[in-house]
C-alpha cells in the first residue's frame, strides 16, 4: 500500500558512495524514491551513479564536501533545481572520526570531525528547510551513533558531535512539526563499512566489541538503512524526535 512506499518522493543522502550512505541510497530507491547523493571523490561517485542506472534506480549526484559552507549551498541549489524546489527526505549521513585520547587532539582534528559530522548536518537542515516544507511532507534522518549515548572509547570529539545531533533531532522535531517535517536519528553500533574496516579486521578488537553485544556479530549496512527508510515512510508519520539504536542490543546490555 502507499503507506509502505516512497513512490513519487525525492531524497537527498549525503555520502552515498560507500558504507551506510550507499545502502540508504539503494533502500530509498527500492521503495520508489528519486535520490540525489554527493561525496568528495568524483570518480567513485560517477562509478556508483552508473551502477545505479544499470540497476534501474533513479539516482542523481554531484561532488560536494559537506563540511564546506559554499559547497553545501551549491549542493542545495542543484537539488532544488533537480527536484523543482521540493524535497521530501534529507538523510544527513556523511561523517568521519579521528580516534585519539582527548589530550592528543589537535585543533585540526577537532575542526575536521565537528565540521564533517555536525556543521554539515546542521547547515544542510537550514538550507533544505524551505524545500522540505514545500514538499508538504518532509522527513529528516540523521545518522548518529551509539557513541552519542554511552562511552564507547571511540573518541570524545566524535561522541560530542553525535550527541549534538541527537539534540538537534529533538529540537527540529518540535520546531518544524508545524511545517509537516519530522526529524529522527538512527544510532548504529559497529557496522561493516570502509570507515571501520581497519578496526574490524582486528580479531581481538572485534571480540571485545562482541563480548558486549547480545547479537554476537557486527551489523551490515543494510540493517541500518532499513530503519532509515522506515522512518521516511508514510507508515512512520507519527514518529518524530526519536533516537533509535541499531546495535544488536549493545546499549541495553547491563550484564555480560
Ligand atoms: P564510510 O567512511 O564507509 O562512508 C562515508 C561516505 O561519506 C562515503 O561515501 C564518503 O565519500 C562520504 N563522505 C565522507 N566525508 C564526506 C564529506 N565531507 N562530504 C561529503 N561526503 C563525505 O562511513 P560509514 O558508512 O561507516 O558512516 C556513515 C555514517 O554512519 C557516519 O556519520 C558515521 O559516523 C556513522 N556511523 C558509522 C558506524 C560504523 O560502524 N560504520 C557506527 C555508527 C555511526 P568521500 O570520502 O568520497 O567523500
Amino acid at each position: 500500500s502507499s503507506r509502505w512506499s516512497l513512490k513519487g518522493t525525492t531524497a537527498l543522502v549525503t555520502g552515498g558512495t560507500r558504507g551506510i550512505g550507499h545502502a540508504v541510497v539503494e533502500e530509498l530507491a527500492e521503495f520508489g524514491a528519486t535520490v540525489y547523493t554527493c561525496s568528495r571523490n568524483e570518480e567513485e561517485l560517477n562509478k556508483r551513479l552508473n551502477e545505479w542506472k544499470d540497476k534501474g534506480f533513479s539516482v542523481y549526484g554531484s561532488v560536494c564536501d559537506a563540511s564546506s559552507s559554499s559547497q553545501r549551498e551549491e549542493l542545495i541549489r542543484k537539488v532544488a533545481s533537480a527536484f523543482n524546489g521540493k524535497l521530501n527526505i534529507l538523510v544527513n549521513n556523511a561523517g568521519t572520526n579521528v580516534r585519539k585520547p582527548t589530550i592528543e587532539y589537535t585543533a585540526e582534528d577537532y575542526s575536521k570531525v565537528m565540521t564533517t559530522n555536525l556543521d554539515s548536518a546542521y547547515h544542510l537542515c537550514q538550507l533544505a528547510y524551505s524545500l522540505l516544507k514545500e514538499s508538504g511532507n518532509g522527513s529528516i534522518v540523521f545518522i548518529s551513533s551509539v557513541a552519542s549515548l554511552t562511552s564507547v572509547g571511540s573518541g570524545t570529539i566524535y561522541a560530542a558531535s553525535k550527541a549534538a545531533i541527537n539534540q538537534l533531532t529533538k529540537s527540529l522535531a518540535c520546531e518544524w512539526a508545524k511545517d509537516n517535517i519530522r526529524s529522527n536519528s538512527v544510532a548504529p553500533w559497529y557496522t561493516k563499512t570502509p570507515l571501520v574496516e581497519h578496526l574490524i579486521a582486528n580479531e581481538e578488537f572485534v571480540n571485545q566489541v562482541l563480548s558486549r553485544t547480545p547479537i554476537k556479530r557486527i551489523a551490515e549496512a543494510h540493517e541500518v538503512s532499513s530503519l532509515v527508510a522506515f522512518l521516511c515512510l508514510p507508515a512512520a508519520s507519527y514518529i518524530t524526535g526519536q533516537i533509535v539504536s541499531v546495535d544488536g542490543g549493545f546499549t541495553v546490555n547491563g550484564f555480560q
